[in-house]
């Protein structure tokens, strides 16, 4: 069984002309509201890829909360670990321009109430892995972190959003999933295609990572290991509609199907045929395939 510790939003989404200049009202022109959050995402990818998932987290005790835990519940996934908080549940503000270019102002509010005493709450009995991001208070993932290396589970974690990401936490970590920006900021190496991703990977594999994924959008993505193994998984050709969660996506079905026993490879596949899939439709969490069609698509 999966355990996802991480965040919850009520993405509001509103298309502009153009984006309003301070002090500026301007008239919208469709708004929408999806339910993200890169640890929901995660938790939704590695459902319907057939695992068995929990998500861990706090929401407000509004009707966006309502709304998530409506929608997680559908999708399968376990909240009995998921806390109501004192706050608004976690909104991410997002206007899209004509350009599709976007502005995005995010409000942890439950996130950011999800701290070390909720994690000291969290029973982790029968966990096989643990997804983190890096979405919800630095002290509630330290925190998980510690209870895990004491249990003995290995965890997954995406730190991002990069920008504030506390590096001492990557002793702790068992794969370090991470896209081409986070890791040009964790190597400092400027990476522009495979062979800049494979000498910043190995760079940080001598810090003593275990395992490193290094995804590369439509270039696909890199593993590599502490054992010596390098594999190049190249991305599948689609006509990419709207690449939002394509990164939550691929690491939500690497973990269901790595941890159901497939070889790093096959994982690797599956991964990267989910994440081609969501990338091919609009929309963060209705773009994320079941196991079904990720199949089918694999069979083509
Ligand atoms: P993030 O969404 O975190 O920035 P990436 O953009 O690296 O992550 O995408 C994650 C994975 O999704 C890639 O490794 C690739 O397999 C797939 N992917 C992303 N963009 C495309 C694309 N344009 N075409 C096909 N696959 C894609």
């Amino acid at each position: 069984k999966i355990l996802v510790v991480g965040s919850m939003n009520m993405d509001i989404v509103t298309q502009v002309e153009r984006h309003p200049v301070p002090g500026e009202t301007i008239q919208g022109n469709e708004t929408r509201f999806f339910i993200g959050g890169k640890g929901a995402n995660q938790a939704v990818a590695a459902s319907r890829s057939g695992a068995s998932v929990a998500m861990a987290g706090g929401l407000g005790l509004d009707s966006f909360g309502a709304d998530i835990r409506k929608q997680l519940t559908e999708d399968g996934i376990d909240l009995n670990c998921v806390i109501e908080k004192q706050a608004m549940t976690g909104i991410a503000l997002i206007t899209i321009d004509q350009s599709g270019e976007n502005n995005i102002i995010l409000s942890a509010g439950a996130n950011g109430k999800y701290g070390e005493d909720e994690v000291d709450t969290l029973d982790l009995t029968g966990f096989d892995v643990i997804l983190l991001q890096n979405e919800i208070a630095q002290a509630a993932n330290q925190r998980v972190l510690d209870k895990a290396a004491a249990a003995n589970i290995p965890v997954f974690l995406n730190p991002a959003p990069i920008a504030g990401f506390d590096h001492t936490q990557l002793s702790k970590v068992s794969f370090l999933i991470l896209n081409e920006v986070e890791a040009e900021e964790l190597s400092g190496t400027r990476i522009d295609g495979i062979s800049q991703a494979l000498k910043a990977g190995k760079q940080l594999l001598e810090a003593g990572l275990p395992h490193l994924i290094i995804t590369l959008g439509s270039k696909g993505s890199l593993y590599l290991d502490q054992a010596g193994t390098e594999i190049e998984m190249p991305a599948f050709t689609v006509d990419a509609v709207d690449t939002t969660a394509a990164g939550d996506t691929f690491i939500g079905a690497f973990a269901a199907k790595y941890i159901a026993g497939d070889t790093l490879e096959e994982s690797l596949r599956y991964a990267t045929a989910a994440s081609a899939l969501a990338v091919s439709a609009a929309g963060a969490q209705s773009s994320i395939p079941t196991e079904d069609q990720v199949h089918e698509f694999l069979q083509r």
